[in-house]
């Protein structure tokens, strides 16, 4: 087509998702491969299986931006006015054909504001999956040989807010619960919990022959009835057949919908880690991973997001490929709203 500035996306090897086509001064958007986004991302088409198709395929910031338009809008360019067609107007600035609004395929995500190269955030997305037990800002400035600790470590802290799908499905089935308590005595803890530590809510799924399921975890207040019952009423679906000791702040998860099923060292000869196994497994997981990985070196603070990095590795531990979770994690940085710097330093008391 003459004229015509064709896009190439390497992973399909088809011409890209977004069209551009000179018109005038302007290029418009729009969009052609709609029916072309496999619901199952493949290997080698839509996300790079080695470090070498990884290289080959984000050499710049355009392939990052083109790949991350074909995450935003895998149907075609959608902008809030629900306009779906738009102008490149420079190299990373789409105008709305409707609104006429500007914007770029980074705005309103976890990238916006993002100072360093796109290749640099890919690159630490590469890393950061591709390390089975996660990686700390460390080992991260290392690998890409970064100057500066703290943008690492916010890069870092960015992806792990992507880490958890708003729309994920609850827990079903038959879910073990328990509270582990973790960390101790860090500078800058407010101590809040048993003995200084801080309490972790675990629900596991309970799979055939002591297996698990998906897993979820959280920071409590207290081991409290109300506590208690938010968080298994937050994460498992009305019916869940739900198991746990027999402490008395699990006595409402009756009232609440479930099928509470509390075993009680009275009613059981065996030691709560044998009746609960999978719970279990998770904390002791959680805890060396944090002691690892994190050199136990997390403040209560940040702790939560710590804990989704925990619960996306975890949920997606049987992936064979670890292409496929730099996919979801990218797949899910553009869903997130972005979250300033200092937001991130705060964390959550
Ligand atoms: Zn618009």
């Amino acid at each position: 087509m003459p004229g015509a500035t064709d896009y190439e996306f390497p992973w399909t090897g088809v011409s890209g998702c977004c069209q551009f086509v000179t018109s005038g001064h302007r290029r418009s958007v729009r969009s052609a491969l709609a029916t072309t986004v496999p619901v199952v991302p493949r290997a080698g088409r839509e996300y790079p299986r080695t470090l070498d198709e990884f290289n080959n395929w984000f050499r710049s910031d355009e392939d990052c931006r083109a790949f991350l338009e074909r995450l935003r809008w895998p149907d075609g360019f959608r902008c809030s006015c629900g306009g779906g067609k738009a102008w490149r107007v420079r190299r990373n600035r789409l105008r709305c054909s409707e609104c006429e609004r500007e914007t770029s395929v980074i705005a309103g995500t976890l990238f916006e504001g993002a100072r360093l190269p796109l290749t640099s955030w890919f690159q630490a997305a590469w890393f950061m999956t591709n390390q089975k037990l996660g990686s700390s800002a460390l080992g991260l400035q290392r690998a890409l040989g970064l100057s500066r600790y703290d943008t690492v470590w916010t890069i870092l802290h960015k992806y792990r807010r992507a880490m958890v799908r708003p729309d994920r499905e609850p827990l079903a089935g038959v879910v073990e619960v328990d509270e582990s308590y973790v960390g101790g005595a860090s500078r800058g803890s407010t101590g809040r919990g048993s003995l200084g530590k801080t309490i972790v809510a675990i629900a596991v799924e309970a799979r055939p022959e002591g297996a698990c399921g998906r897993a979820r975890l959280a920071r409590i207040a207290d081991c409290s009835a109300p506590v208690l019952t938010d968080f298994v009423g937050e994460r498992c679906e009305p019916l869940t057949e739900i198991h746990t000791d027999g402490w008395a702040g699990y006595l409402w998860l009756g009232d609440a919908g479930f099928i509470h099923v509390p075993t009680t060292a009275m009613t059981s000869p065996d030691p709560a880690h044998v009746l609960m196994p999978r719970v279990h497994r998770v904390s002791a997981l959680l805890k060396r991973w944090l002691l690892g990985t994190h050199q136990g070196g997390v403040s209560e603070r940040q702790l939560d997001f710590y804990l989704d990095e925990f619960v996306f590795r975890f949920n997606r531990r049987g992936s064979g490929s670890r292409g496929l979770l730099f996919y979801r994690l990218l797949e899910q940085a553009v869903r997130v709203d972005p979250t300033p710097g200092f937001a991130i330093v705060r964390g959550r008391s």
